[in-house]
């Protein structure tokens, strides 16, 4: 007998459990370490307030930043949103046009979509059937009111990996800052705010092994200095720049978590690109075509076209063993194609015969050769249904 549990999760860009190392530093700041870390005036306050700066500090060294550039939210949604709305608002004398891509996570594009309405400007760029920008055709889209580009570092549904450091470059040498959504690349590929020219990312903690409700916006404090608009009033907090009283047993858990990654992103992404290699080459038996850039991915990213087969018939025949999405997760409510997998050219049919596989920390070997075996089952049988 296998030692395998069912069913094997395999969906880890729509989220990832807590690791028990994360929630194991969390537990006594529910209890015990209850602290307001704004209530300095007792030791509850002030070591809730210690811990706190203690996380950002990690945060901090994570991407390369200093502990005053990271702000606290309550996700990446919520960092898509602050950066958006709060820059296009404070620096509205220098101009109302932002540029951003069509393949964005929706907390972007509909962010996008809600300044539009506001009446600013919004450049939606394509991509090529890689999942790409056309670098020279940014740089055609910059005006001399273009105060924000917004392009995401890695792509949650097909795992393309963006040019940020090229993007960035090309922003700061137009005076035109320069917003990452990086909520898949934090923790999952090297960051450095630095290097990468980027004066704000968004990113999340449930990313990457930490507790759902906690994110974070990297804001660059000097060359340039950027300081967003708030979005949300009231205590002040975060400089001001975020109201509302502190997740501490969130950041507690986000510290660690990103700690975590620095010392084991490496080895784990060793493990994840021979693993999706091999899922593949089976999938490739069965006829499978990748979705998304051959070489510049995700590690642990694989997005499959079967030509022909549902993917909702696919993830409904594996679903009593093997947790996989159909495309995005974030928008599997409604049955709409992938706006991703259309805006790389693809046509209906192929949005809807794509599936989505995200490894992750703690899948096994054993449950690769298991989920590459009953997909690859499962298209045979819905082959032989078809003929
Ligand atoms: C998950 C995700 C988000 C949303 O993050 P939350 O923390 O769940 O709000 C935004 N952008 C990308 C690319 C994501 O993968």
């Amino acid at each position: 007998m296998t030692g395998l549990k069912f069913p094997i999760y395999m969906d880890h860009h729509a989220t990832t459990p807590v690791d028990p190392r994360v929630l194991e530093e969390m537990l006594p700041y529910f209890t015990k370490n209850f602290g307001n870390a704004s209530s300095l005036d007792h030791t509850f306050g002030h070591d809730a307030s210690v811990s706190v700066e203690n996380a950002r500090e990690k945060i901090a060294q994570t991407i390369n930043a200093r502990h005053d550039e990271i702000i606290f939210t309550s996700g990446a949604t919520e960092s898509d949103n602050l950066a958006l709305i709060g820059t296009m608002e404070k620096y509205k004398d220098k101009g109302d046009h932002l540029i951003t891509c069509q393949t964005e996570h929706k907390a972007v594009l509909d962010t996008a979509r809600h300044l539009e309405g506001l009446g600013k400007k919004i450049t939606y760029l394509p991509v090529n059937e890689f999942g790409e920008i056309d670098l020279d055709l940014l740089k055609k889209s910059i005006t001399e009111k273009t105060v924000l580009i917004s392009i995401m570092a890695a792509n949650n549904e097909i795992g393309t990996i963006a040019e940020i450091e090229k993007i960035g470059q090309m922003a700061h040498d137009a005076g035109v800052l320069f917003h990452t959504d990086a909520a898949q690349a934090v923790g999952h590929i090297p960051i450095d705010v630095e290097k990468m020219n980027i004066d704000l990312m968004s990113f999340s903690a449930h990313k990457v092994y930490g507790p759902k409700g906690i994110g974070a916006l990297y804001i660059r404090s000097r060359n340039p200095r950027v300081k967003p608009e708030p979005i949300i009033f009231g205590g002040g907090q975060e400089r001001g720049i975020r109201s509302g009283t502190l997740n501490v047993p969130g950041i507690v858990g986000f510290g660690k978590a990103l700690e975590i990654t620095r010392n084991e992103m490496e080895k784990e992404n060793e493990r994840f690109k021979k693993w999706t290699k091999e899922m593949f080459e089976i999938f490739a038996k069965a006829d499978g075509k990748l979705n998304g850039h051959h070489t510049k991915r995700l590690p642990h990213n694989l997005n499959v076209y079967f030509k022909g087969v549902e993917s909702k018939a696919i993830i409904n025949s594996v679903s009593s063993k093997v947790a996989i999405s159909a495309g995005s997760a974030c928008t599997t409510q409604v049955v709409e194609p992938s706006h991703v997998l259309l805006a790389l050219g693809f046509d209906e049919e192929r949005a809807h015969s794509s599936i989505r596989i995200g490894l992750g920390r703690f899948n096994t070997k054993e449950e690769i050769d298991f989920v590459s075996n009953a997909i690859y089952s499962s298209l045979i049988q819905l082959a032989k249904i078809k003929v």
